[in-house]
């Protein structure tokens, strides 16, 4: 074991997406040295850990780096997807990160990377297999990659018992399955649920065959406004109409019903209230698919499965060996409370525009490679926590869009924002002449101000509901 000492510019401690699109950022616009570690074998975070059939919810077309394209930027032809952007699985993410770091990053020079090594706080990290000491003398700032790290049902236990003998397993299992069971049981309410249902529907499972133990309804984004390049009117479209909905609303309800009635937003069973809203995107193909589904519980959360029967908060279901019960149930998005992005000796990656982690961490970095002034900077960089409860999806928009309003005033950021392939809204302007765009820009100038104020009022009036597993 032997312990040396590195001099850098910056320490980022964390190579999944944060990570991976701060250094890719700032090394494009400074000559900062980079020193970047993890715990992992590779780059990509928690993509290592993803169910096999995962995918992005948002289109490749803006996820990953700034500079090399994820996939091949084309329009999906068939499936659920038709129509929008292609969106990488897990597999691809990480070979796109793998080539980040061999093909961008290291060759430019300015970057030094430690795989397999835990930070240990202090400046300092040591290897995982080796056992040697590094000790970072850092010129400028430490950059925390991983404050967000969100969690995964591979590497987060079951929030419940599990009696020896109940078959349970992670979503990761699922397509592992040697033999069939007699019913398909899914816990939870989020987006792997969500995909553990559709997986199974996709590949044959009848849908009498699944009960889906749902302990709450979610707000899901419609993924048709969520889309970038030829079809950017599209979203461009769906801001101006939130921001109609937001200023022609009496009360947060009247804003949920009407965000709905304009398909800004869906639920999967209209009967029910969402109390959930974590920004996950999804397709009316998608959709119409999960409302085959009808087992539906609705007992809360589970407490205990059993042999032969599930323990819920509210009631039992009965359940027997043959019945396989998925466990999708990790916290997901991580709760932790807005921090300055800025400080004197650190860098805290968190979003600014809702959601979207590899833009925000790119924004951040090309302000930090540009601006000296820390109140600047985070006057620029407002912290805009992940959302959890539907209020979130108020507040969340409201932070995003008036930072876009201070970034529209800052001309170098205006033209960084046209050239980044990670801003969704690259190339509004240059669609100018489509009647799309010019619909939903006479829209977005009528709404923007009054729109604005009552989501700052709404935000302002309710309080942050506590946040819990799916
Ligand atoms: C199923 C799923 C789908 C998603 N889909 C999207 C999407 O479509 N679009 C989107 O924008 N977001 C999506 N997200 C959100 C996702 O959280 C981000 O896109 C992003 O991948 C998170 O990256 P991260 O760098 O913050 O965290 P991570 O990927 O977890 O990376 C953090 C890294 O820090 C390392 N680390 C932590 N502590 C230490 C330490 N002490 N020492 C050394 N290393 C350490 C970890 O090993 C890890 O590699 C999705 C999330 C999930 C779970």
């Amino acid at each position: 074991m032997t312990t040396r000492t590195l001099d850098t510019d910056y320490l980022i401690v964390g190579c999944g997406a944060a990570g991976m699109a701060f250094a890719d950022a700032l090394i494009a616009a400074s000559d900062a040295e980079v020193v970047m570690v993890d715990r992992r074998h590779a780059p990509g975070g928690h993509w290592h850990d993803a169910y096999p059939f995962v995918r992005l919810h948002q289109p490749s077309a803006y996820y990953g780096v700034n500079s090399l394209p994820l996939g091949s930027e084309a329009i999906d032809r068939h499936g659920p997807n038709k129509g929008f952007y292609e969106r990488a699985g897990a597999s691809e993410i990480c070979a796109y990160f793998d080539r980040v770091m061999q093909q961008v990053l290291l060759p430019s020079g300015k970057v030094r990377y430690f795989p397999m090594c835990e930070y240990m706080g202090g400046h300092r990290f040591v290897s995982r297999l080796s056992g040697d000491e590094f000790q970072v003398r850092v010129r400028k700032r430490q950059v925390d990659a991983a404050y967000l790290e969100p969690s995964v049902p591979a590497t987060f236990a079951p929030p419940f018992e599990v009696e020896p003998g109940a078959r349970v397993v992670p979503v990761n299992d699922l397509v592992r399955m040697a033999s069939r069971a007699d019913g398909y049981v899914i816990v939870g309410a989020g987006k792997t649920a969500v995909d553990a249902c559709l997986w199974l529907l996709e590949t044959g499972v009848a849908p009498e065959a699944i009960t889906w133990i749902k302990p709450r309804e979610a707000w899901l984004l419609n993924r048709h406004f969520a889309q970038c390049g030829e079809l950017v009117g599209s979203l461009f479209e769906g801001l101006s109409l939130q921001l109609e909905a937001a200023a022609q609303a009496t009360s947060l309800d009247d804003l949920f019903a009407r965000l709905e009635a304009t398909r800004q937003i869906f639920r999967v069973d209209e009967e029910v209230a969402p109390s959930m809203y974590t920004s996950a995107t999804m397709s009316t193909g998608e959709l119409e698919q999960l409302r085959r589904i009808r087992n539906v519980v609705r007992l809360g959360r589970v407490r205990r499965i059993e042999r032969d029967r599930i323990v819920l908060e509210g009631g039992t279901l009965p359940t027997n060996t043959r019945h396989l019960h998925v466990h999708c149930a990790a916290k997901g998005l991580k709760a932790a409370p807005a921090l300055p992005i800025f400080t004197a000796e650190r860098i805290t990656l968190q979003p600014i525009r809702s959601g979207l982690i590899p833009f925000n961490s790119a924004i951040v970095a090309f302000v930090e490679a540009t601006r000296d002034d820390l109140v600047e900077k985070n006057r620029l960089c407002p912290p805009n926590p992940l959302p959890d409860v539907p209020l979130d999806w108020v507040k969340g928009t409201f932070i995003g869009m008036q930072a876009d309003y201070l970034w529209s005033k800052q001309p170098d950021l205006r033209d960084w924002l046209e050239r980044a392939r990670l801003n969704p809204s690259r190339g509004i302007m240059a669609r100018a002449g489509d009647p799309q765009v010019q619909a939903a820009a006479t829209r977005f100038q009528a709404n923007v101000r009054p729109g604005l104020a009552q989501l700052g009022r709404f935000a302002a009036e309710q309080p942050r509901a506590n946040r819990s597993t799916a």
